[in-house]
Order: structure tokens, then sequence, then C-alpha cells
């Protein structure tokens, strides 16, 4: 039997005081806190080891050097992928799909290639592609959604051409945590030789990710939506495409010879990690991922589920309070609407009470604009999160009502 009581204690903010109220953490999906560990992990670096790595004889650089790869092995095995060199270690996901979106443009794609995204997505699986159209004549399509807030998949055939050559989709919606059936887009797709970006960023924390049974071809996520830090996150990719894409950024480690008449590139993952790497988070990153796998991420993922249900439960019985995206499957998120009070102004007044959601269009305009609505209130999820919590917005959110009547 797992204790949370205990677990929660290891986040040593959230016993802090917000206008002296007990803070009620509700915006995750931004993101996570940090337990002790984590903290200590990236603070030990810098106390005991640190020291460029990769290029030093010396003996503080070699440590560093081998806890900075036996970070990569951790996040490897975490998300099973084959080798430790198709994990690549970025500044996180929004850096995870520009690379993609450059390297995949430039190396595989011509003029009128195309790739489709989904309406769905963050801009950060929007505008790198965006980017690509300006500048690379590629054609960006759009899965559209439903009024449920899910993909309309049986669409999807028709968006589908010979001049497609890879598609990119959210693993779970950040705005409204739909978990898209991205197995059955994968299997779609390879049937059609195209390949398969999933941005993970709202699913590592929550679902357990085998790259290997997804047969996804790039996954990306960020470390500190993992309970990690800032600065450092991940894409996995398939040696088979990053053999072959040029490199994102070039600099000092990403080159075997550097000269005026020919240069040559580093083998990976080394080649799409050019300059100076964030080698603490890194290091602090695989202690997060230790931090969850002694919770065991079924036991996670159970007590988030049981928090999820709740929470739309207890919210459910407020009068005027409208769930925006009402998938089957759904992750980490509640976003919703109470009355004609618009999602800031409840923002403002929740936080007054010490509790902190998110409100706005959460980085994803288009959803907002497909449903035709300025924004939501997003409460989001962790397994530190107790069902007290839960009550403590729906008493917030009933209380704000009041004060709008
Ligand atoms: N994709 C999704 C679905 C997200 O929710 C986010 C962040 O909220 C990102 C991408 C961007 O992540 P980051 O800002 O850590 O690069």
């Amino acid at each position: 039997m797992i204790n949370f009581d205990n677990i929660r204690a290891e986040f040593p903010i959230l016993s802090r005081q917000i206008y002296n109220k007990p803070l009620v953490y509700l915006d995750n999906a931004a993101t996570t806190q940090k337990p002790r560990c984590v903290i200590d992990a990236e603070a030990l670096v810098y106390q005991t080891i640190n020291s460029n790595i990769h290029r030093g004889v010396h003996h503080l650089s070699n440590l560093c050097t081998e806890a900075y790869e036996n970070a990569r092995k951790t996040i490897a095995r975490f998300i099973h992928a084959p080798h430790d060199h198709e994990v690549l270690l970025t500044r996180g996901t929004t850096e995870s799909i520009n690379l993609v979106a450059y390297s995949f443009a430039h190396s595989f794609m011509q003029a009128g290639d195309e790739v489709i995204v989904s309406q769905l997505e963050h801009h950060s699986n929007i505008v790198p592609w965006q980017l690509m159209e300006q500048t690379r004549g590629i054609v960006l399509k759009v899965i559209p959604i439903t009024n449920e807030g899910e993909l309309d998949l049986s669409l999807l055939p028709a968006l589908i051409t010979p001049k497609t050559k890879l598609i990119s989709v959210a693993h779970v919606s950040n705005a409204l945590g739909t978990i898209n059936p991205v197995k059955d887009i994968i299997h779609l797709a390879h049937a059609r030789n195209i390949a398969v970006m999933i941005d993970g960023a709202q699913a590592i924390q929550h679902i357990t990710v085998d790259v290997q049974d997804l047969d996804c071809d790039f996954y990306a996520f960020s470390g500190h939506k993992l309970y990690g830090p800032t600065g450092i996150g991940v894409l996995y990719g398939k040696e088979k495409y990053l053999n072959q894409m040029i490199p994102y950024q070039g600099g000092g480690e990403m080159i075997q010879n550097v000269s005026f008449t020919k240069t040559t590139f580093n083998e990976l993952p080394y080649k799409f990690e050019a300059g100076t790497p964030n080698y603490a988070g890194a290091i602090a990153l695989a202690a997060a991922i230790d931090f969850i796998e002694n919770i065991g991420m079924k036991n996670l993922e159970e007590k988030e589920h049981q928090l999820l249900d709740y929470a739309h439960q207890q919210l459910a019985l407020i009068p005027g309070l409208r769930f925006i995206g009402t998938a089957k499957n759904k992750s980490g998120v509640v976003s919703f609407l109470v009355d004609n009070i618009h999602p800031y102004d409840m923002g403002m007044m929740l936080d007054k009470m010490g509790i902190a959601v998110r409100t706005g269009h959460h980085c994803a305009q288009p959803v907002m604009d497909r449903l035709g609505i300025p924004g939501t209130v997003r409460a989001s999820f962790a397994f530190y999160n107790t069902n007290n919590e839960i009550d403590l917005l729906k008493a917030g959110i009933l209380k704000v009502k009041q004060l709008f009547a």
C-alpha cells in the first residue's frame, strides 16, 4: 500500500503558504513540483562533480560525464528505448519538436511535401511546422477535433496523400486532457510509409510510455513536467531517421573533425547535442525518474485516475459549471467555465484563496477557436494532490460564483 501523504511530504514547496493560506497547487500541466531528491541531485552536481563533460582527461570531468551518460541510460530505460544513443538530451519539448521540424524537413522533405498535425496541438507543435512552411515550402494539414475535444480520425485518411511525410500529434492534450489514440495513428501512418512524431509533454508524467510498443519514430517530452528540473528535455528518435538527418545546431561536441575544407559530424547522440549541455539538469531528471519508478507508474496512474474522477464528480455538482473537453479517455486535466465568469477573473480570485490554476488558451488557441470560447480555467493534477484540495477548489469556485451573483 503506497502512502501518498509521505510521498507528498517529499515536496518542500507543497507545505508553503500563499496569502497565509495553504498552497493548493493545481497547475501541474504547466510544471510539476520537485521532490527533495531532485533538488538535492542538482545541487550535488555543483557541490561535488561539476566539470564540463566529454572534454576533460581529468577526474572530475570523467565523473560528470559518467553521471550524464548514466542519466541518458535511465531515461532510455524509462521509455524503453532500444538504444541509449536514440535518446537525445534537449532543452525541453519545444526544442525537441523544433529539432525534428528543422532536421526532418531539411533531410527528407521537398517543397510541396506535407506534414499533418491536429487541431488539438500546443503551439509548440504548430509553429515549428509553420516556420518550415515559410522557409522550406512544406504544406501543413490539420486533423479536426469534435465538440468533445477528440481527434476526428475518420477524416485522417482523406488528409493523407503520396506527399505526406510525417504526422505529428500530442499524446495527451494540455488544454483538455484528451488522450489521443496515438497507436492507431502510428499504425495507419506506417502502413503508408509515413513517419510519426508524438508530443509527449502531457503524457510522460501520467502514462507508462514504451516507445517500442508505440513504435513511434520520434517522442518528445520535458523534464520539468516529470518532476525534474527546467531546461532539460528529451527527444527519442529512431536511429534510421536520426542517422540521416542533418544536425539542428552546429558547435562543439557535435563534430568529428572541423576544417575549412570539410567538417564531419559526430555519431549519435552527440551529433544533435551541440555545445555544453545541461548536465546537471539531466542528472537531476534521472533522479526524478528514479523517484517515480520507486512509487511505480501503475500506482501513480491509479492515484491520478482517482483524483480526476473525484474532480469531475465534485465539480459537476456546481450549478453553471460547464466542462470543456469531454473525451472518453482523459488524463491529468479538468478544463471548465462557470456561468459568464471570465476564466481570468476566476483564476485571479482562486489565487487569493491560495489555489493555483491556469486560465486562458493554454498555448492552444486553435482549440479555443474551434470550441468558440476565449479560454478555460484549467485544474491539472499530480499524484501528490489530494481529494481535500479538490474540495477546496470546489468551495473556492462556489465562493467566486457568489461574489459574481
Ligand atoms: N506540448 C505540450 C502538449 C505541452 O503541454 C507543452 C507545455 O505546456 C509543450 C509542448 C511545451 O513544453 P516546454 O515549454 O516544456 O518546451
